[in-house]
């Protein structure tokens, strides 16, 4: 069973949007599990600190290696192999072919950062991989944690029945999907493209190949094979 569990200063936020439809009805059939932790269960002092100013001078708060670093190691076992996770805008951008690889594994150790980040000794010393879900930043990683969830859960097997292998999806083929219609037959005078009604399934699958090529040329020409850089 893949299971999730969430290092975060806002336990309270979970599961959130996963506890809806397709991941919250897998939630509670038991195809995964979340697990929370509140760092600030670790924090210093009377009032639990966490975070502290930046070494160096700066704006905002930085949270404190040891206090991270303890919280892990009282959540987690040494010998858990799940992969360690820290939601980061510094990370790899999280791909649909990364989000295959975690799903078929045992699960995953999420941490979400707050404030100005982490202590970079807490990154190193416990082996924390920064994962990016885009280059925008976020106020805290719990959203970002959702996202990676939410993309990994529904690729479970039993979660998505029928379209269970999504294989067709955008990325999947390093395409962008067709475009997809359904009733009425004609909307505001837009009806449906022919082919889609043809019953001709090699017909189908060719027009949607080639839409599916159209729309990543025009809109992620990066997503094609052998496009030079900066071209
Ligand atoms: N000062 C940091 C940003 C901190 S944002 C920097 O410039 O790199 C606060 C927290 O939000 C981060 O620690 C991270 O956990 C989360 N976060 C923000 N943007 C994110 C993104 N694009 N992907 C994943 N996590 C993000």
């Amino acid at each position: 069973m893949f299971q999730a569990t969430i290092f975060t200063l806002y336990p309270e936020m979970f599961p959130g949007p996963l506890g809806f439809s397709l991941s919250g009805d897998a939630l509670s059939r038991g195809l995964w599990s979340l697990e929370t932790f509140n760092i600030r269960d670790h924090g210093l002092g009377k009032h639990r600190a966490v975070d502290d100013t930046p070494a160096g001078g700066g704006p905002g708060m930085v949270i404190r290696a040891d206090v991270l670093a303890t919280s892990l190691d009282a959540g987690l076992p040494a010998s858990d192999p799940r992969p360690r996770l820290l939601m980061s805008p510094r990370g790899q951008p999280l791909t649909q072919a990364r989000v295959r690889e975690l799903t078929a594994g045992a699960g995953v150790i999420l941490v979400c950062g707050r404030f100005e980040g982490v202590d970079e000794r807490a990154i190193e010393a416990r082996g924390l991989e920064e994962i990016s879900i885009g280059d925008y930043v976020l106020s805290g990683g719990e959203i970002a944690a959702m996202t990676l969830l939410d993309a990994c859960v529904r690729l479970i097997p039993g979660v998505m029945g029928k379209l269970e292998s999504g294989g067709e999806e955008s990325f999947e083929q390093g395409l962008l999907e067709y475009p997809q219609y359904t009733r009425p037959r004609e909307f505001e005078g837009r009806p449906i493209p022919p082919v889609l009604l043809s019953g001709d399934h090699a017909k189908i699958a060719r027009w949607r190949r080639v839409r599916s090529e159209e729309l990543t040329r025009q809109r992620r020409p990066d997503l094609l094979p052998g496009k030079p850089f900066g071209d």
